[in-house]
């Protein structure tokens, strides 16, 4: 297995850079890629920047010149859905660009010439990721996140949710906006600007992947508001923790799988 982690924002991200041991870094189309080892897994992080195309052309790269097997993304998203709530956790069933539109001559979501709008994720990397996220609640949330940020962002009990992603090359900032989405996909959970284009790329080389987001807004008008704030003191130390978590689950299986092939 060679893990390629993506992420949009430096802040997400720059704690697992740190952790990483025999970091190897190289320049390549303005993004900079990490390669080394992150708890005992190969692994190459990368900031793949804001969007859709941004993120289709990291992942591409990842496969293509970094020879990555599994993909994850970590990152921030807006609440799809009134249940969930800032500070909730949001691993990906499945994926569609909700900006995608080429009706009347295929069904709106419909990615031209695939038959889908729905990609979805790989079923082990998810289920990984569901318990890493829920280790990481039960266990490192109350000493990783300091009790101010508890507090001004009004963490009580985060939850884990498993469902519909939808991403777009807009920052969705406006309730009407949300809720029209929300109808028009049903199930929707988080939007983002970029999963889902990683998702189709992933798709068409046979890669699996696997994406997982903390809600850092409503989606609505306040969305802007201590966005950054959030991604520093909460986001980055839930994906540090969750990706460590991950990552020495990936390593109990192949260990145990290792083991058994050789008894
Ligand atoms: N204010 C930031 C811009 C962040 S863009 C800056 O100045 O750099 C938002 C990023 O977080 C994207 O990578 C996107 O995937 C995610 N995101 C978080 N909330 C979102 C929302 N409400 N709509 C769309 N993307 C959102």
């Amino acid at each position: 297995m060679r893990l390629g982690i993506i992420s949009a924002l430096q802040e997400e991200q720059e704690g697992l850079v740190e952790a990483m041991q025999g970091p190897y870094k190289l320049i390549h189309g303005m993004r900079e890629y990490v390669a080394g080892r992150l708890w005992e897994i190969d692994a190459v992080c990368v900031l793949s920047r804001i969007g859709k195309v941004a993120a289709a052309t990291t992942a591409t790269l990842l496969v293509e010149k970094f020879g990555v097997t599994h993909i994850l993304f970590t990152g921030v998203a807006g609440a799809g859905d009134a249940a969930i709530k800032v500070g909730d956790i949001v691993v990906a069933e499945s994926l569609v660009q909700h900006d995608m539109d080429a009706s009347p001559l295929f069904p709106r979501f419909e990615v031209p010439l695939t038959g889908l709008s729905h990609f979805a994720s790989d079923r082990q990397l998810a289920l990984d990721l569901h318990d890493a996220a829920r280790f990481f609640l039960e266990t490192d949330f109350i000493h990783a996140i300091d009790a101010r940020e508890r507090a001004d962002f009004g963490l009580r009990a985060p939850r884990v949710h498993r469902g519909l992603v939808g991403s777009g090359d807009q920052f969705v900032g406006d309730r009407e906006h949300i809720q029209s989405l929300g109808k028009a996909l049903p199930g929707l959970l988080a939007v983002e600007m970029e999963g889902a284009a990683v998702a189709q790329v992933c798709f068409e080389l046979g890669v699996s992947y696997g994406v997982i987001r903390t809600i850092s807004d409503n989606a609505n008008e306040n969305a802007a508001t201590d966005f950054m704030r959030f991604v520093k003191s909460v986001a980055a130390r839930y994906a540090f923790y969750i990706v460590r978590q991950f990552c020495r689950q990936v390593r109990s299986r192949i260990q145990a799988s290792k083991d058994s092939a050789g008894t």
